[in-house]
């Protein structure tokens, strides 16, 4: 029988999408062979290695959100050279086609009876469980920041929303302090609070009101880098810039009344800092989430996934894995290194499956595209004990251009063509290839 004529242009003018969300009736009381908790970069890769090979209405991802963020693009988004909207696609088209994508959040997990529930009350369970719920934003953290973010004046990358006001600041900002922070809490991507400092710099250089500004950057961390190779290149370049950076600092209020910001002194707590900003890009406290720390048994003392940080097989439950921001993984939490944990993940998921030991062993890579400005950046890439892993054999600790143009171009696409493709494990085998027959 014919389709009536406005079916059938809908059918045929629609998108094409990949991933459709179940119904609540169908997704209600389900079994899964393999349930994914989170559809972000950890989450949507997994899936994608599993989908096809286990078949439809084998494997679900539990997501609640509409919009797919690649969120290493806020800091260019902040600089103006990207727009937020570049930054997201549709959830449903990264999510595999072959997987039940249910839209929902989970609000409690049962290990012990391989279930989780969402919030619609629906029990889904599994027989294998990878939890890759991204680390838990807290604006609410610093006292006043929440509200002042939609004053005149203070911005974040940490939020799409946020990062579109980083740009409109840096083009409204006249004359005083720009001050960035970097809180006391663990955060994704250490580098990004400093990243939008240097292309701040720039900013005003460019468009000559750098000698009005006075760019300080306050971090609680002790040091400004956690890879000394980095750290002492980065020196360098504040030194070079002349850009004041305090560090054990930490905010603690945001007045935006009076365009005033909070400090404490981590060293000696009696010690209060008032400093007035006419720019202030604030890096908000973060956490593990909520849901985690709520159940114990799935969590170490921070409320991350207790997972060994070698196969990512949790510690007490061998059915469940953890990828990403939410793991007690002890590496700096980036794409990057979501990237490398999801090969070994695969891996050593499949080993369960087949009543194997999970072998495969993470050595911690990650990495971080230092931006320092317009058109370079340090690229840096390390494994566990901060100890650099790079790919190429050049110094990477050198500002280079080549290092910009991978960051801004071929970052996104290596991670929306190949990486949620399940496709992309790091840069580990060109860096076999580039290192040969070079020793370590
Ligand atoms: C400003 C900024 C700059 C960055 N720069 C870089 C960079 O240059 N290089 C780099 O490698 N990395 C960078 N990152 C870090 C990188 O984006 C993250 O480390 C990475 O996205 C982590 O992946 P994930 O899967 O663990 O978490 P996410 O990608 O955050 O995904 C978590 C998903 O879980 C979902 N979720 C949350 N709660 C629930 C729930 N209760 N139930 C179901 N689902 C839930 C969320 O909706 C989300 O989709 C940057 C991040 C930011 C914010």
């Amino acid at each position: 029988m014919a389709l009536p004529l406005r079916t059938s242009l809908t059918l045929c003018l629609a998108p094409r999408s990949r991933a459709f969300s179940v119904s609540a009736a169908q997704q209600a009381n389900s079994a899964y062979k393999l349930v994914v908790v989170g559809g972000g970069s950890g989450g949507c890769s997994v899936a994608a290695k599993f989908a096809k090979k286990l078949g439809k209405g084998k494997l679900a991802v539990i997501e609640p959100a509409q919009t797919h963020y690649y969120q290493p693009m806020w800091t260019l988004v902040g600089g103006g050279m990207k727009s937020a909207e570049q930054s997201g696609r549709p959830m449903k088209d990264v999510l595999p086609a072959a997987a039940d994508w249910i839209q929902d959040r989970v609000v409690s997990f049962d290990p012990s009876s391989n279930k989780v529930t969402t919030s619609s009350g629906d029990e889904i369970s599994y027989e294998y469980l990878v939890v890759a719920m991204g680390i838990q934003i807290n604006w609410d953290g610093i006292k006043g920041l929440k509200e002042a973010l939609d004053t005149p004046g203070v911005c974040s990358n940490y939020s799409p929303k946020y990062a579109e006001k980083t740009y409109k600041e840096l083009q409204a900002f006249k004359e005083g302090n720009a001050i960035f922070t970097f809180p006391n809490t663990p955060i994704k991507c250490p580098g990004a609070p400093q990243k939008i400092m240097y292309i701040a710099d720039q900013y005003f250089r460019k468009t000559g009101k750098r000698d009005k500004a006075n760019i300080i950057y306050n971090t609680s961390l002790p040091v400004l880098f956690g890879v000394k190779k980095y750290a002492d290149a980065l020196w360098e370049v504040v030194k070079k810039r002349d850009i004041t950076v305090n560090t054990r600092r930490c905010l603690t209020e945001v007045r935006p009344d009076t365009r005033e910001a909070v400090f404490v002194n981590l060293d000696k707590p009696d010690e209060q800092y008032v400093e007035e900003y006419e720019m202030l890009h604030a890096t908000p406290n973060m956490s593990a989430p909520d849901v985690l720390k709520s159940c114990p048994d799935l969590c170490d003392a921070a409320g991350y996934v207790d997972v060994s940080k070698d196969t990512m097989q949790h510690n007490r439950f061998p059915n469940v894995f953890a990828i990403g921001d939410c793991s007690s993984l002890p590496t700096s939490k980036t794409a990057a290194a979501v990237a490398a944990e999801c090969g070994i993940l695969a891996k050593n998921l499949r080993a369960v499956m087949a009543g194997q030991k999970a072998q495969a062993t993470y050595d911690g890579y990650t990495s971080c595209p230092l931006v320092t400005g317009y058109s370079k950046a340090i690229l840096a890439e390390f494994k566990y004990g901060a100890e650099p892993l790079e790919t190429f054999p050049i110094n990477q600790g050198k500002e280079r251009w080549t290092s910009f143009i991978m960051k801004k171009e071929l970052m996104p696409f290596l991670y929306w063509k190949l990486m949620l493709n399940g496709n992309w494990n790091g840069p580990r085998t060109f860096r076999k290839l580039l290192h040969f027959g070079m020793g370590n």
